[in-house]
């Protein structure tokens, strides 16, 4: 901010020939990683006792936030396990887990067509009925995999057929190499909710058959239900981006992510004049207002018009009409004449679960929406 000059004054920055990338007035991405390794350590320090592991969910380039860089943040922390939707993922993931001895586990199931790939990054298929566990004994029985018990959520995972016949004929697995049994909650955002005991119930019962194979049940909002939920392994992936897991909960892990985007134009506004496309906003009093280069093309999505709103310093200032693919207007009236072009105004940081609301959404869409033409800063991990 350039405090107390006025608005037609250009941002020194913007007026030098500085070819460095952070000086540019587009929009940044600020990727906080020792933050990420604090909730990650906020995590250790909520399992149940020391044996069990905390593992981290980088599916979808890590919530948004940028697979190769996250997840050596996070091996450096010392997590050894992580959990990702495609083979593609898991490739990408064991790039960036060179030099650690890590665990991969894909949650989106067993193809033949992938044991190739598997076996060349050393990843671990989660393998999610019958006919898969019986291609694996044909085709790569010693290919060590995860085992989804889908315990009330009929998404993926063994369902209860499935599950009784494993139960009463667990010598299917003889032979195989299961690395570790998992379920997932459907509800555990709702610590009110009666299907999380009985979730947890069904998958305890699949656990005592196979005491000896780590158990997973619990994603951010599981580990907030305690102790009973936690198993061998915890399966984080929001709280680890400083999402707060159980809605109205107080959230004790850190923000990770911002958006900084820079002031294009101030406008003053006078009574009656409308702002944007659609005219879905007309000031109503006279106000000084912003113009900054980010949009929907960079993840503040159309729902955040009229209801999100950004920062300066700590000042909110409120979206004003609708948001366009690159631009979007923010009120500015409270911090009037101390602002210029140039200046950032940002989104998400502390705010992520409130602009999440607004917009209608939830915090994880608004994590893996954000866009791709960020230039994007990684706050060095702590080794
Ligand atoms: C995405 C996912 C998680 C992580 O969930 P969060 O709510 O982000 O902690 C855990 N397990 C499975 C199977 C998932 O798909």
């Amino acid at each position: 901010m350039v405090l107390g000059q006025n608005s037609v004054t250009l941002n020194p920055d913007l007026t030098t020939n500085n070819t460095d990338p952070h000086a540019r007035p587009a929009p940044r991405l600020i990727v906080d990683l020792p933050a990420i390794q604090d909730n990650y350590r906020t995590l250790q320090s909520m399992a149940s006792n020391s044996s069990v592991a905390v593992g981290a969910v980088v599916k979808a380039n890590a919530y948004g936030l940028g697979a190769m860089e996250v997840l050596s943040a996070l091996a450096r922390a010392g997590c050894r396990t992580f959990y990702v939707a495609h083979t593609s993922e898991g490739e990408e993931a064991r790039r960036a887990l060179a030099g650690f001895d890590a665990d991969i586990f894909v949650f989106n199931g067993f193809w033949p067509v992938e044991i190739p790939a598997l076996r060349a990054a050393n990843l671990f298929p989660v393998i999610n009925d019958l006919a898969q566990v019986e291609s694996l004994r044909l085709l790569a029985p010693d290919l060590p995999f995860g085992l989804h018990i889908d315990t009330g959520m009929a998404r993926l995972g063994l369902g209860d057929a499935e599950t009784e016949k494993l139960l009463a004929r667990p010598q299917i697995l003889d032979g195989l190499a299961p690395r570790q049994i998992m379920s997932h909650l459907a509800c555990a955002d709702d610590p009110e909710a009666s299907l999380n005991t009985l979730q947890r119930r069904r998958f305890q019962r699949v656990r005592e058959q196979f005491p000896h194979i780590p158990a997973s049940l619990s994603n951010s909002a599981g580990i907030m239900l305690g102790a009973q939920y936690h198993f061998d392994v915890l399966r984080p992936g929001l709280a680890l981006f400083g999402g707060c897991p159980i809605p109205g909960q107080e959230n004790p892990f850190k923000p990770t992510v911002r958006i900084e985007a820079p002031i294009l134009q101030i406008r003053d506004i006078k009574p009656g004049d409308p702002i944007g496309y659609g005219s879905l906003f007309t000031a109503t009093e006279h106000m000084q207002t912003a113009t900054v280069a980010a949009g929907y093309a960079d993840g503040l999505m159309i729902a955040c018009g009229n209801r999100g709103f950004g920062r300066i310093g700590q000042v909110r200032t409120p979206i004003l009409g609708r948001v366009s693919m690159d631009l979007i207007s923010v009120d500015v009236s409270a911090v009037r004449g101390q602002v210029s072009p140039g200046d950032p105004v940002s989104f998400l940081g502390q705010d992520l679960e409130t602009l999440a609301r607004n917009a209608q959404t939830i915090s994880y869409e608004l994590l893996v929406r954000l866009g791709l033409r960020f230039h994007r800063v990684y706050l060095p991990a702590r080794s």
